[in-house]
């Protein structure tokens, strides 16, 4: 079996990291650790903190760093991250965010960042027709949809747009990104932890450049 990884993905929205953690998660065998779809499983519930939560998800903005990092500390004290390793999607989204990160590991714990970048013009494209499946989370898109009548072709979910892919919701987003995660690019490359991928081509290119690059890394880490 393929060794484990430790892995922080990074890219701005409709950059495809869903899609690739996805496949990096079956590839390395550990979990996908997704904020965005822990919050959409909590709004799920219906509870009072689901129903906050929804509201500040469809506003495009950022949930509080408390919630967010109780969360996430949880999740990667379970044994299946604790054994294996993870990839981190959606999560540090904030200089703050990378300092907890940071100390919730061992020193020198994590193998990589991985920053997929995508030019904005063309992600603007991918959200305006994403669809997603309510259920498990798979993405399609108006030019990919899903083969029989927009049920999900992995579990027979139902595929809808998501409501913070508005038009508006989508700029806010994109706002934050640049002025709170874009930093984050440098604040790993200044600790040597950054490699940039492109993500435009298919999705079975894209992951491939991540792997060689993961692969690369750790390469250089024996060399050592
Ligand atoms: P996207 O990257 O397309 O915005 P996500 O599914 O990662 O989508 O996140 C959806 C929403 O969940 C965000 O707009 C934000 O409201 C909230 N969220 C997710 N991760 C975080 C985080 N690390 N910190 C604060 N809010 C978060």
């Amino acid at each position: 079996m393929v060794p484990g990884v430790r892995l922080v993905v990074l890219g701005k929205q409709g950059a495809g990291k869903g899609t690739q953690c996805v496949r990096l998660s079956h590839h390395y065998v550990v979990p996908h650790i997704s904020t965005g779809d822990m919050l959409r499983a909590a709004v799920k519930t219906g509870s009072a903190l689901g129903v906050k939560v929804k509201e500040t998800m469809d506003r495009g903005e950022l949930l509080g760093d408390d919630i967010i990092m109780e969360m996430v500390a949880d999740r990667l004290s379970e044994p299946d991250a604790r054994a294996r390793g993870f990839i981190l999607d959606g999560c540090p989204r904030t200089t703050h965010q990378a300092e907890v990160v940071a100390a919730l590991l061992l020193p020198g714990a994590l193998d990589l960042t991985v920053d997929i970048e995508v030019p904005t013009a063309q992600v603007l494209r991918r959200l305006a027709g994403r669809r997603v499946c309510t259920d498990c989370g798979t993405n399609y898109s108006v030019t990919t949809p899903p083969k029989v009548n927009w049920m999900c072709d992995i579990c027979g979910g139902e595929v809808i747009q998501r409501q913070d892919d508005t038009e508006d919701a989508i700029r806010r987003r994109l706002d934050l990104y640049e002025r709170q995660t874009a930093p984050l690019i440098d604040w790993y490359e200044s600790r040597q932890q950054l490699a940039k991928v492109s993500g435009t081509g298919s999705p079975d290119s894209v992951l491939r450049r991540v792997i060689r690059a993961i692969e690369e890394r750790r390469g250089r880490g024996q060399g050592r």
